[in-house]
C-alpha cells in the first residue's frame, strides 16, 4: 500500500490510475490534492459521477463508471514498467503524462453524487478520507 503511494505522489504531469485490488482503483492526477479512489464493485451505473465529472468518471460497456485514462498515450511517458519493477509491484497501473482530471472540486461533488458511495476521496498530502466521513461498510 505505501509503494502504491509513493507511485501515485511521484507523477509530476497527467494522470495516474492504479488497481489496488480486483476492481478497486486509485487515482490521481498531478495537479489535484486528491486521491480517488473508486471501487467498480459497488457501482450500479446510476452516470450521475460521470454526468458531474466528464474528464474524471466515464461509462463503459457494462454501464459501470471507469476512471478517465486520456487519450492514447505518447512515447514521452516515463516507463511505468520499470517504476513497477523499482517499487517490487505487479499492480496494474495506467500512467498518461497527457491526460487531466476535473478541478478538485468537481471531482469532490462528483463522488458526492454516488448513491452507493463507490467513490471515496482521500487528501493526497494527508491520507485522510475526505468522503464519505462515515463508510457504509
Ligand atoms: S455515480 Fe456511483 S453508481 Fe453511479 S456510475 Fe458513478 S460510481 Fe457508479
Amino acid at each position: 500500500m505505501i509503494d502504491i503511494q509513493e507511485i501515485i505522489k511521484s507523477i509530476k504531469k497527467g494522470t495516474i490510475i492504479v488497481e489496488i485490488q480486483p476492481g478497486i482503483f486509485q487515482a490521481t492526477s498531478a495537479e489535484s490534492n486528491y486521491i480517488i479512489e473508486y471501487d467498480r464493485n459497488r457501482c450500479i451505473g446510476a452516470a450521475s459521477c460521470a454526468a458531474i465529472a466528464p474528464l474524471t468518471f466515464l461509462m463503459d460497456e457494462e454501464n459501470k463508471a471507469k476512471i478517465n485514462s486520456g487519450p492514447d498515450e505518447n512515447s514521452d511517458e516515463p516507463n511505468i514498467s520499470k517504476l513497477k519493477e523499482l517499487k517490487n509491484t505487479k499492480k496494474n497501473i495506467n500512467y498518461n503524462p497527457n491526460n487531466n482530471f476535473d478541478d478538485d472540486e468537481v471531482i469532490l461533488e462528483g463522488a458526492q453524487s454516488c448513491p452507493v458511495l463507490a467513490i471515496k476521496i482521500i487528501d493526497k498530502l494527508t491520507g485522510e478520507v475526505i468522503f464519505p466521513l462515515d463508510e457504509l461498510n
